[in-house]
């Protein structure tokens, strides 16, 4: 249920109260209304303080309207007075104007009627004053918590309001000191925006000077706005030290972090290098005695072969087959740590003629194997260190014939495929077939890591570095290697080389 609307209605004369009272019930609904006869009446209204609105005659027989304007106006401002006369004169009106009056009617038939409207008005008016102070008090609740400055410059760059985030960025108390410290000069930003297109904003960091002297950087956002045909200046001022002090410490820490990232890379190719230095003297260190071993473990062989018992003669003849292993080891070894420490120097290479010589060169090995391989006619060139392609193209083939099941004769084929992409140097992938026993995808890899063996000595024997040779070759000629294999449905390795290009 709403509230009554309370009022007082002051005039001395009963048929007009009677009147404005019937038009105002008319009116308002519900409606309580205290009619005032006597100053006394009034002083114990006004004391009391429960009403909502005031109608008053003029001309009262124990005072004037214009004193109990007065009087209602001095304790409560905002509560809206209608006065509603017959003897009031322009000046009457004009003074009681000044001191508050809401709405001023001449008395006469048919404007009893008006009363109440005036009095409504004066009510909406009331509330939206106070709606209005409300949102003021708010705004400006907001605009003073907030820890980005605000502020209004006119055109000539003078500040006329700011918040007090902004006073206290630029450490001052007023907006007087705010101009007197000279902390940006405005009339730029003004004249750059005033000529661009909508919306006229603008932000940028800057470099800003407090009272006191010390500096800080601040995000400065302007925005021109015309209110009422004035241009006027609005702004935002954003403290951003810590971030821009953030940026500093991080392009620093980049530029010390790109040596330090140099400096551990020089020191850790160091280290490698002097690793690969001795890995590299004790292999070869290690073949001399190991080839006495051998040598000897071959004449005691020869000269006490037959009067030697059964055991110590195959005692013997596993000294000779591991000194074998080691050596090779060694030299698979030797030829590892080469191809990593040396400088490589690659040039057009016929591959058709390296595989002739290669097939040649493992001839008794694949005569031996009974073993078949067939390479494709006119292979193209390719840029390539030959020594190392050859070494590649071996270690390729003898595991090609090398990992088949028992009973089954070996079949390679070799043959290439030209790769083109675009905007990239064409390449040649050459495949190297076989119908052996196949590679699990587990496994496709890690073969190509250093002494990785999926079978027992006795079973395929081998030192497990072939296939890290062919790898760092290739790798050390700007190419890739690669496997498609399944268990048991042979293996197709591939090996791609940038293409010779026409001279
Ligand atoms: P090694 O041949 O001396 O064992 P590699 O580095 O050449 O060493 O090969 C590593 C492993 O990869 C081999 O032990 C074998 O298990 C597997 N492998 C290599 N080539 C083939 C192949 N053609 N078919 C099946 N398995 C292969």
């Amino acid at each position: 249920m709403t509230s009554p609307l309370r009022m007082l209605l002051i005039d001395d004369n009963r048929s007009d109260r009677a009147l404005v009272l019937r038009e105002l019930q008319r009116e308002f609904d519900p409606l309580e209304v205290k009619e005032i006869t006597s100053s006394g009446e009034l002083n114990r209204a006004i004391a009391i303080d429960d009403f909502d609105a005031v109608v008053t005659d003029f001309q009262l027989r124990w005072t004037t309207g214009l004193d109990v304007l007065e009087l209602i106006k001095q304790r409560y401002p905002s509560c809206p007075v209608v006065m509603f006369t017959n003897t009031g004169t322009e000046e009457v009106a004009v003074e009681a104007m000044k001191l508050g009056l809401d709405d001023y009617i001449i008395k006469g038939p048919n404007r009893y009627i008006r009363v109440p409207i005036a009095v409504r008005h004066a009510l909406e008016r009331r509330d939206m004053q106070q709606r209005a102070a409300l949102l003021e008090i708010r705004l400006q609740g907001l605009l003073n918590q907030v820890k980005i400055g605000i502020f209004r410059s006119s055109a000539e760059g003078t500040l006329v309001e700011a918040n007090r985030a902004f006073l206290e960025l630029l450490g001052v108390k007023s907006l007087e000191q705010a101009n007197a410290i000279n902390w940006f000069d405005l009339r730029d930003s003004y004249r750059q925006l005033i000529h661009q297109a909508p919306p006229q904003q603008r932000e940028r960091e800057v470099h800003l000077q407090k009272s006191d002297g010390t500096q800080f950087w601040a995000l400065l956002t302007i925005t021109l706005n015309t209110i009422e045909g004035v241009t006027v200046v609005d702004g935002l001022l954003e403290d951003i030290s810590d971030r821009k002090q953030a940026e500093v410490a991080l392009q620093q820490l980049n530029a010390t972090l790109e040596t330090r990232v140099q400096e551990r890379t020089q020191a850790l190719r160091e280290a490698n290098r002097d690793l690969e230095e001795f890995a590299y003297s004790i292999s070869h260190d290690l073949r001399a005695p190991l080839r006495a071993i051998q040598g000897f473990a071959d004449i005691l062989l020869d000269d006490l072969g037959a009067t030697l018992d059964v055991d110590a003669s195959d005692m013997l003849r596993r000294i000779v087959i591991n000194a074998q292993h080691l050596d090779a080891l060694i030299a698979d070894l030797l030829t590892y740590s080469r191809l990593r420490r040396s400088e490589i120097y690659v040039e057009p290479v016929d591959l058709s003629s390296v595989l002739a010589e290669v097939v040649t060169q493992l001839n008794p090995n694949l005569t031996q194997q009974q073993a078949q391989v067939q390479v494709n006619e006119s292979l193209p060139t390719v840029r390539a260190n030959r020594l190392i392609l050859t070494q590649v193209l071996i270690n390729l083939l003898v595991n090609a014939v090398k990992f088949v099941a028992e009973g089954v004769q070996p079949q390679v084929r070799v043959w290439t495929e030209e790769r083109i992409e675009a905007g990239e140097t064409p390449v040649v992938r050459l495949y190297v077939e076989d119908n052996g026993i196949g590679i699990a995808s587990d496994w496709q890899q890690q073969i190509f890591s250093p002494f990785t063996r999926l079978h027992g000595e006795a079973e395929y024997p081998g030192t497990g570095v072939g296939l890290a040779i062919v790898r760092k070759g290739v790798e050390r000629m700007g190419g890739q290697v690669g496997v498609e294999s399944q268990p048991g449905q042979g293996s197709r390795f591939w090996v791609e080389l940038p293409e010779a290009q026409e001279p």
